[in-house]
């Protein structure tokens, strides 16, 4: 049995912990923060209650391969009902809306009614989302039966097509505005199309849906798994050093002055924090390979929470348009998503709901933000800048809120980098572009032989389900090195065996 010394107790390292305690290991997770959970969390103001993570959790489909492992980990089960919103995101452009509703053939005829003129291009889009569906186990196993040469030949081929490009080609394709907005506004117009068809693929089998309760109690529910299972949570302990010794991490020095040692570390945090700053050496060259490629981008975002008259909601879900270039440049931002909570009766007083606005911003606005935090009244203005800005912009979009909203909370790159320690306050990984599909890093580090990373950094886009399976399979390749040690020592303790004559 070894003992596994986790560092960050978010998705990544309570799977790693949960699954290190059920191989008969020993765990104890260090985690900064005064709660387990990372990104995957929500925090009150006043009487509000504010979720700050899932949009969206792949593998809500009890069919699915990864509802089993939310299951394993306590996540989800059959005590946790899920909530499955009619459409995932409505976009609008000049007041006309087109959402993506969770029934594909419901979008397909309103693309169409749409834009006849788009015909070709919406059954390419339709066969390829089909295809994703039945192809991959999104749909359950039951869809995949229904697979035969003609329909892989047909929807392998706007697969292929959708690989090359990004959702900005993609969307260059389609003649109706409002069908462009959709497929960039969303996401980005940079990624690959290939993610927004597989987003769309998730959501239309019913595999990318909402616990209900929200984020911050899927964390919990993770935590104390990992507790009965016999793991050691401990919070507020922040690493902040590794000690390395012939080849081997020998111990993890803490802020409160304490010192551990464990047979083997798992690090969870952003490797470009985690390198320099715990490590004391450059990253490994897998893992600058990602951070440094052109066709990788990182992103954070700025977002605002508003409380609002339940009854004045303009809208329902998911809400999104893109800015006109000027107050896309003022906001840092080109589109702004609209985020309302009225399925969650216990996030607002009776009559009232919360509606957050995120802004999402690229790297370079991202270190802005985070640089101008040291100066905090610059940085308490801006914020109040963008507030103010946002406020006005939904008032225009939207006049029935006016005198009946109000800002909450505003946090911003350089609260995400304050809080995960994540490097530009990303909260995903990476982005990824036309023509790759996203490569798994290994997450152990050269020389370091009892050391290695299990975080959503190993590969793109990041997000929760490669959180957690990264944190599985640290702690099955642990138990494996572990297994294989102990029977070559069985085999040198047996006697050897004398050939009979
Ligand atoms: C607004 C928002 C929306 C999102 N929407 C979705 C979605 O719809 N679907 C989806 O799949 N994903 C979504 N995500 C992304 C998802 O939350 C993350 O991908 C996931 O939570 C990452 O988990 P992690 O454990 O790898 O990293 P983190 O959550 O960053 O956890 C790392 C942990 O390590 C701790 N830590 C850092 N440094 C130290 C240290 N030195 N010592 C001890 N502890 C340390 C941090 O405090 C943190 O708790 C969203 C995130 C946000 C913020």
């Amino acid at each position: 049995m070894a003992d596994l010394l986790i560092i960050g107790g978010g998705v990544s390292g309570l799977s790693a912990g949960i699954y290190a305690q059920k191989s008969g290991h020993s765990a104890v997770i260090c985690e900064k923060l005064p709660t387990p959970g990372g990104n995957l969390t929500g925090w009150r103001r006043g009487e509000y209650w504010i979720d700050n993570c899932i949009h969206w959790l792949t593998g809500t489909n009890t069919s699915s391969p990864l509802y089993e492992l939310w299951e394993d980990l306590g996540a989800l089960g059959d005590n946790i009902p899920i909530y499955r919103p009619e459409s995932l995101y409505t976009c609008e452009y000049e007041g006309q809306t087109l959402s993506l509703f969770r029934n594909w053939n419901r979008v397909e005829c309103d693309l169409l009614e749409l834009s006849p003129a788009d015909k070709r291009e919406i059954r390419r889009l339709s066969r390829a989302v089909r295809f994703l569906q039945d192809a991959f186990g999104i749909g359950g196993p039951r869809k995949n039966r229904g697979l035969n040469v003609a329909s892989v030949l047909s929807g392998s081929l706007p697969i292929l097509r959708a690989y090359r490009m990004t959702t900005g080609d993609l969307a260059r394709r389609f003649h109706h505005p409002l069908i462009r907005s959709f497929l960039t506004s969303f996401l980005s117009d940079q990624i690959s199309a290939l993610a927004l068809l597989s987003v769309m693929a998730h959501f239309c089998s019913g595999n990318a849906d909402l616990p209900v309760g929200g984020s911050l109690p899927m964390a919990q529910r993770m935590a104390g798994h990992f507790r009965d299972l016999g793991g050691e949570l401990l919070l507020n302990k922040e690493a902040v050093g590794i000690d390395l010794e012939d080849g081997r991490a020998v111990g993890v020095r803490f802020a409160d002055g304490t010192k551990a040692r464990a047979d083997e570390i798992i690090l969870t945090i952003d490797p470009a924090v985690a390198f320099p700053n715990l490590l004391g050496m450059p990253m490994t060259k897998a893992f600058a390979k990602q951070y440094y490629s052109p066709r990788l981008s990182r992103f954070s975002a700025y977002h605002c929470a508003f409380a609002c008259d339940r009854a004045a909601l303009p809208f329902r879900g998911d809400y999104v348009w893109e800015l006109p270039p000027a107050l896309a440049f003022r906001l840092g931002s080109k589109s702004i998503l609209l985020r309302e909570f009225s399925h969650d009766l216990t996030a607002a007083p009776a009559g009232r709901t919360v509606l957050q606005v995120m802004l999402p911003c690229g790297e370079d606005a991202a270190r802005r933000s985070i640089d101008l935090r040291n100066d905090p009244f610059a940085y308490r203005r801006k914020k109040r800048e963008i507030a103010t800005l946002v406020l006005e912009v939904l008032l225009q979009k939207f006049p029935v809120l006016e005198g009946r909203i109000y800002c909450l909370d505003i946090w911003t790159p350089a609260t995400y980098r304050r809080f995960t320690g994540a490097e530009i306050g990303s909260f995903m990984s990476f982005l990824f572009g036309a023509g790759r599909l996203p490569a798994l890093v290994d997450g152990r580090v050269p020389g370091i032989e009892n050391l290695r990373f299990a975080c959503q950094w190993q590969r793109a886009p990041g997000g929760l389900p490669i959180a957690a399976e990264s944190g599985k399979a640290a702690a099955f390749a642990i138990a494996k090195k572990y297994r294989s040690a102990e029977r070559e020592q069985e085999k040198e303790r047996s006697p050897r065996r004398i050939p009979a004559r």
